[in-house]
């Protein structure tokens, strides 16, 4: 499962967390050239676009989805951008408050690595709604809804039960006197 890779990187910066090589790092690139790779590639590739052409030391978007997407022409590869730079971003993330961030499309957490939210996560989550539980809980379906589109797109959908009681079921349980 693509999810378990210790070769699977996350913006904003897109370097590998195993070897520190600009992703796709040639571990990951050596994987089968499944399905899931190559929408996991294009996901990325939206998010990255953006990232690095704000970075510190800017990219050209075409220069990003040619290390993405592999090598396509001048051309196709301006087409590519322009599309990826068109199409609407993901729903923003919870307030960077914390370091456990979900990675999509994989859904996995940004520093443990278990499926998000983590329990760090579920701390910062509430932390960053302090007695705004009903906001809170409208995120955290956003979230849901979100996770299972890519999740399914990726092939692996947990089931809606799953995903309720891992998203939101969680908030809804909590007591917010205990917070
Ligand atoms: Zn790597
Ligand atoms: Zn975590």
């Amino acid at each position: 499962m693509i999810g378990d890779s210790d070769h699977v990187a996350a913006g904003p910066a897109w370097r590998c967390p195993t070897d520190g090589d600009p992703w796709p790092c040639p571990p990951f690139r050596a994987l089968p050239a499944t399905e899931q790779v190559a929408r996991l590639l294009t996901v990325y590739a939206h998010q990255a676009v953006r990232d690095l052409r704000h970075a510190a030391d800017p990219v050209e978007p075409t220069d990003t989805v040619r290390r993405f997407l592999g090598d396509l022409s001048d051309a196709d590869a301006k087409r590519v951008a322009l599309r990826l730079l068109r199409t609407r971003q993901p729903i923003a993330d919870p307030p960077p408050t914390y370091p456990h961030r979900p990675m999509r499309p994989l859904w996995r957490c940004s520093a443990c690595r278990l499926p998000w939210p983590c329990e760090p996560a579920r701390r910062g989550l509430l932390a960053a709604y302090p007695g705004r539980r009903d906001a809170l809980l409208r995120h955290l379906v956003s979230l849901k809804v979100e996770a299972q589109t890519t999740l399914t797109r990726l092939g692996s959908p947990p089931t809606p039960a799953q995903l309720d009681e891992r998203f939101v079921a969680w908030a809804r349980a909590h007591d917010p006197a205990e917070s």
